[in-house]
C-alpha cells in the first residue's frame, strides 16, 4: 500500500539490501583507523550557523547557498552540518586538546547537510566518513591522510579511482597569487561566466571549478598557484610528493584543483572516479593550518579529508547480497517449535547465524523461506527429537544425531 507520506527530496531510506554494503564501508573505515591510531569522534548533527560561516567560509558555495539553517525557539540561528571538519576543530578547542600530544588523530562517520539539487550522488542528507591530524604541519602527516583513503578505497575494491594532487601555499603566497589571477580575471572579463565575474574578488578560485565553457577557455591561459610555490611551500609539496613516491601512491599535479572550502592551506588533493560521470569526486581534502585559529584558537596547522558513502557504494556498483544464513531450524512437527527456538538461540550464542520460522509456516513453506533467506542448510526438527540436515545447494537430506547439531551445523558444508 503507498502512503501519501514519502521521504523528503534529496533524502532516501537505508533498507536492509543496501544496508550491509553501507556497513561493509563503514566497518573497513573503522578498521583502517584504528590500525592506524585515529581514534572517533562524533559531533552533534546542528551547530551554530556562526561556526561555519567563520570556518567553511562566506564566499563558499556551502554557505553561500547549500545550507539547511534555521531558527530555534531561543532565536538562535541554527545550521546542520553541511561538513565535519570546522564541527572537529570546534570539539579540538572546547575540550583544550591542543593541550594533548599532538597532532590530535580523529577520524569520523555521519550523516551531512547541504541543500543542492538532488541528482546521482548528490543528496540533500549523505554521509562522509573522514579524518583529521589536527596539531602537525609535517608532510608526514598530509601523505598519511593521503594514505589512509588511497587504503579505504583500495580496500574496498572502488574501481577506476585517481589521485589529484595540487598545493595553495600559504595564505601569504597565496594572497600574492591571487591578485595575479584576479588581474588575469579582469583582463579577460567580458569572457567569464556571470557568476564568476560577480565573484573575480570574493572567490577568484573557484573560476577554475566552472563549467562555462568561455570560462574554461579563460582559465586555460590563467596562471596557476602549483606554478607559483616557492621557499617552504615548495619544499613542503616536494616533501609530500616524495613520501607518496616512496609508499608507491600514484597521483597526478593538478594546478586547477581548488576545493569548496575557504579553509585551505598547502596540500589539496581529490580522489575521482571516471565511471561516476558528474559527481565524480569520492572524496578529498587538504591541509588547514589557519582554520583553528580562524575559530579563535592558537596557530594550529592541520590536515583532513572525507569521503562521501554514497558516492563510494555508486562506483562499487554493488547491490549487496544479504548476511547469509549458516542454517534455518524448521520444524517438520508444529510440538516442536519451542525446541526450535531454544535450540536457535543455543546456536546463536555459539556464533551461528541460524534464523527459525516466526510466521507459522508448513514445512513446505519454511523450506522455500530458508531458501529465500539465503540459509545454506536447514536443520528440520521431527518429533521424538529426531532431526534431518538438509544441504540447500545439493538437496540431500540425511538423519543426524541430535546431540551432534553444533558440529553438524558449525562444520563446513
Ligand atoms: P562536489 O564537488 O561533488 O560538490 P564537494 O567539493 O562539495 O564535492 P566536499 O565538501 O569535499 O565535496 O565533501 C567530501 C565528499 O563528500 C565529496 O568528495 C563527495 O564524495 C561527498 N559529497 C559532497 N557533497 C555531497 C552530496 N550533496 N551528496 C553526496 N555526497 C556528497
Ligand atoms: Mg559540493
Amino acid at each position: 500500500m503507498a502512503s501519501k507520506y514519502q521521504a523528503p527530496r534529496g533524502t532516501f531510506d537505508v533498507l536492509p539490501a543496501n544496508a550491509h554494503a553501507r556497513a561493509r564501508v563503514e566497518r573497513t573505515a573503522a578498521e583502517i583507523f584504528a590500525r592506524a591510531g585515529y581514534e572517533p569522534i562524533a559531533t552533534p548533527a546542528f551547530e551554530d550557523t556562526e561556526l561555519f560561516e567563520r570556518g567553511v567560509g562566506r564566499s563558499t558555495d556551502i554557505v553561500r547557498k547549500e545550507m539547511f539553517t534555521f531558527e530555534d525557539k531561543g532565536g538562535r540561528s541554527i545550521t546542520l552540518r553541511p561538513e565535519g571538519t570546522a564541527p572537529i576543530c570546534r570539539a579540538y578547542l572546547e575540550h583544550g586538546m591542543h593541550k594533548l600530544a599532538q597532532p590530535v588523530k580523529l577520524s569520523y562517520v555521519g550523516p551531512f547537510f547541504r541543500h543542492e539539487r538532488p541528482q546521482a550522488g548528490r543528496y540533500r542528507q549523505f554521509h562522509q566518513i573522514g579524518a583529521e591530524a589536527i596539531g602537525t604541519d609535517s608532510p608526514l602527516a598530509d601523505a598519511e591522510a593521503i594514505m589512509l583513503l588511497t587504503d579505504l578505497l583500495g580496500e574496498l575494491g572502488v574501481p577506476g579511482v585517481e589521485l589529484r594532487l595540487g598545493s595553495l601555499g600559504s595564505p601569504q603566497a597565496r594572497r600574492a597569487y591571487l591578485e595575479e589571477l584576479k588581474a588575469h580575471l579582469r583582463a579577460n572579463e567580458g569572457k567569464l561566466s556571470k557568476d564568476v565575474r560577480e565573484r573575480i574578488d570574493l572567490n577568484p578560485l573557484r573560476a577554475f571549478d566552472s563549467d562555462d565553457e568561455g570560462t574554461q577557455a579563460v582559465m586555460a591561459s590563467a596562471p596557476t598557484i602549483v606554478e607559483r610555490l616557492d621557499g617552504e611551500d615548495a619544499e613542503h609539496f616536494a616533501a609530500v610528493r616524495a613520501l607518496l613516491e616512496t609508499a608507491g601512491i600514484a597521483y597526478r599535479i593538478d594546478p586547477t584543483l581548488v576545493r569548496g572550502l575557504d579553509y585551505y592551506t598547502r596540500t589539496i588533493f581529490s580522489f575521482v572516479c571516471e565511471g561516476l560521470g558528474a559527481q565524480s569526486e569520492v572524496g578529498g581534502g587538504g591541509r588547514y593550518d589557519g582554520l583553528i585559529e580562524q575559530l579563535g584558537g592558537p596557530p594550529t596547522p592541520a590536515v583532513g579529508w572525507a569521503a562521501g558513502i554514497e558516492r563510494i557504494l555508486l562506483a562499487l556498483g554493488e547491490d549487496e547480497e544479504g548476511i547469509g544464513r549458516d542454517a534455518f531450524l524448521a520444524v517438520a512437527d508444529e510440538g516442536q517449535r519451542r525446541r526450535a527456538l531454544a535450540l536457535a538461540s543455543e546456536l546463536r550464542h555459539a556464533g551461528l547465524a541460524v534464523e527459525v520460522d516466526l510466521a507459522g509456516r508448513s514445512l513446505k513453506g519454511q523450506l522455500k523461506h530458508a531458501d529465500r533467506v539465503g540459509a545454506r542448510r536447514v536443520l528440520i526438527l521431527e518429533s521424538e527429537g529426531g532431526a534431518q540436515l538438509r544441504d540447500m545447494e545439493s538437496g540431500e537430506q540425511r538423519p543426524v544425531d541430535p546431540a551432534r547439531l553444533l558440529e553438524e551445523i558449525g562444520g563446513a558444508g
